[in-house]
């Protein structure tokens, strides 16, 4: 007799927990329509002044036998898992991401291809003079090298560092790739800018201090260049990903995302250069990607390993900083190749065309 008024009021139970499933569940739909309407009015998601007008109303009709505290740590709970619902219909399906269903992205570029075989991106880190783009540029146009590289805005770390020298350091660029039938990578550091150094690229760099400057973004991606995005030393995959897409949404997907290190515990290297991120920037994104050797390293003796280790992990290309005489360059003289090494690096990575 005991045993079956146990088994009555455990399937009274059973049957309770179905109802307050089907009241949850209801109430999850109506969460999901608030947050359309939401979304679509900019009203933020999280209000929680009206969490506490529900929790006061539902104590004040507690007839118990739950304490008001109880009554109220359950409610909150469930507050908490309606927002964590609403977050998650926020986020969307990354334009620049392999979800969209989009096809891989190829960008065609100065005669070579991102996203086909391997990209060399080469020169100087920056635009010093005619003399020094006029070697460089010879020597990449005799390798076979169709991108030269340049800074005319150095963003520095120490503001008493070599700054760059501006407009007239385009003009260089723009001429010594003409004359040597060459197209232009150069890094854009100001929305101010941007449509000058639109003029006299063919891609528009924002570099690892940028990539967290969302104006700059916005900017950069109205220009119509392709864009070389690099990586913050110390932005995660998901945003260095969020900053392509912001890039992809101001109405330009060619971007080519640049994994070029970032900063960990090492001392022996400048950075390290995240050769998983390489691998998982390939498997997550439509967008190419390249590796940036110089910046990773901070030297010059690692340099043909490490490109190897980028282009085996999924890398379409190559970044690498060459100066004709890099003990006297203005900026990271410590790392730049001089055009022999230069051609002994493309030699041994296999890049040589
Ligand atoms: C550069 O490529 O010139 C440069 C400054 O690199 P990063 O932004 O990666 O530091
Ligand atoms: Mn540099």
């Amino acid at each position: 007799m005991a045993k079956t008024t146990l088994d009555t009021l455990r399937g009274e139970l059973e049957r309770i927990n179905l109802e307050l499933l089907e009241l949850l569940s209801r109430r999850g739909t109506v969460v999901q329509q608030v947050q359309e309407i939401k979304q679509r009015d900019g009203i933020p998601t999280h209000v929680p002044e009206r969490e506490q007008a529900m929790l006061e109303r539902l104590t004040a009709a507690n007839r118990g036998p739950f304490a008001d505290e109880t009554v109220r740590q359950l409610f909150r709970e469930i507050f908490r898992a309606s927002v964590a619902l609403m977050e998650a219909g926020q986020r969307k399906v990354l334009r620049v991401g392999r979800a969209s269903g989009g096809a891989e992205l190829r960008i065609a570029v100065g005669g070579v291809e991102f996203g086909g075989a391997p990209v060399v991106i080469a020169g100087p880190c920056a635009v010093e003079d005619e003399a020094q783009l006029d070697a460089v540029g010879a020597k990449l146009r005799e390798l076979g090298v169709r991108l030269l590289r340049g800074g005319a805005y150095k963003s520095r770390s120490s503001p008493y560092a070599f700054q760059g020298l501006g407009r007239r350091g385009l003009e260089l660029l723009r001429d010594a790739a003409r004359r040597h039938g060459l197209a232009v990578v150069t890094e854009v550091t100001d929305t101010r800018n941007v449509a000058l150094v639109a003029e006299h690229a063919d891609i528009l760099q924002v570099g690892a201090r940028n990539m967290h400057n969302y104006e700059l973004l916005r900017e950069v991606g109205g220009a119509g260049k392709p864009v070389l995005l690099k990586r913050g030393w110390s932005a995660t995959i998901e945003e260095f990903l969020w900053a392509a897409e912001y890039v992809a949404l101001s109405g330009n997907e060619r971007v080519i995302l640049c994994e070029r290190g970032i900063r960990t515990f090492e001392t022996q290297t400048r950075n390290t250069l995240d050769v998983s991120a390489v691998a998982l920037l390939r498997a997550q994104s439509r967008l190419p990607v390249v590796v940036d050797v110089s910046h990773a390293a901070g030297r010059k003796d690692i340099l043909v390993p490490l490109a190897r280790a980028g282009l085996a992990a999924g890398a379409q290309g190559v970044m690498v900083e060459v100066h004709p005489n890099p003990a006297a360059a203005r900026s990271d003289a410590g790392q730049q190749l001089d055009l022999d090494e230069f051609e002994r690096f493309l030699t041994a990575v296999g890049l040589r065309t």
